[in-house]
């Protein structure tokens, strides 16, 4: 059977990764798609595991050459998701997760309709300036950026299949790991199931 595919949105500085992680940690058959991106690679980043780090030139080449899935630019940077390698991991059966903005998270949404769409929102915008504030490695005008970008994509939230508010991040990754199960039991694919053993 394929593996399914998920995608997780939620504003820099809401705990993402830290619960994606945590997910993953225990639910291995969950692996992530490395996307491409234009924007410097970060100290503690790995080319190719944290993103594919890509020249401008060479990311319109993807885009061109029809590379990728979905792309958005985020704050003055272009990402995007290459298909080819996605769609390999699913088809060998494996679960995938796209940690994306929801504009490339609306595309996916267009072009895979069976893709469910994970939302994951802080607790409040308070919480969110103040974890933006303490990571104090950006500058105060990056990080009104990133507020404003914040509030538009908490906007975008009814458009995803479920929410997640991230109060704690044991909390919000068992409740990911619950909506793994629920889709793993949805009709659609168990009946399959019942179908070939019986
Ligand atoms: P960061 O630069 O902090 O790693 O990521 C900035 C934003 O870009 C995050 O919201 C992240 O989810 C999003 N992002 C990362 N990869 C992709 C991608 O392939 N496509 C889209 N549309 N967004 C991405």
């Amino acid at each position: 059977m394929k593996g399914k595919l998920y995608v997780i949105s939620g504003p820099s500085g809401c705990g993402k990764s830290t619960v994606v992680h945590a997910v993953m940690a225990k639910y291995p058959n969950l692996r992530f798609s490395v996307s491409a991106t234009t924007r410097p690679i970060r100290p503690g980043e790995l080319d190719g595991e944290d993103y594919f780090f890509v020249t401008r030139e060479r990311f319109d080449e993807m885009l061109r050459d029809g590379e990728l899935l979905e792309h958005a630019e985020y704050v003055g940077n272009c990402y995007g998701t290459p298909e080819r390698p996605l769609q390999e991991a699913l088809d060998s059966g494996l679960d995938m997760l796209l940690d994306i903005e929801p504009q490339g998270a609306m595309q996916v949404r267009q072009k895979r309709p069976d893709a469910v769409l994970v939302f994951l929102a802080p607790p409040s915008m308070e919480a969110l300036r103040a974890r933006l504030f303490g990571r104090g490695d950006t500058s105060e005008e990056l990080i009104a950026k990133r507020l404003e970008q914040a509030r538009w994509e908490l906007q975008q939230a009814r458009n995803y299949d479920y929410i997640i508010i991230n109060d704690a991040v044991e909390n919000a990754a068992r409740e990911f790991l619950a909506v793994i199960t629920a889709e793993k039991c949805k009709t659609a694919d168990r009946i399959r199931l019942l179908k070939e053993e019986h």
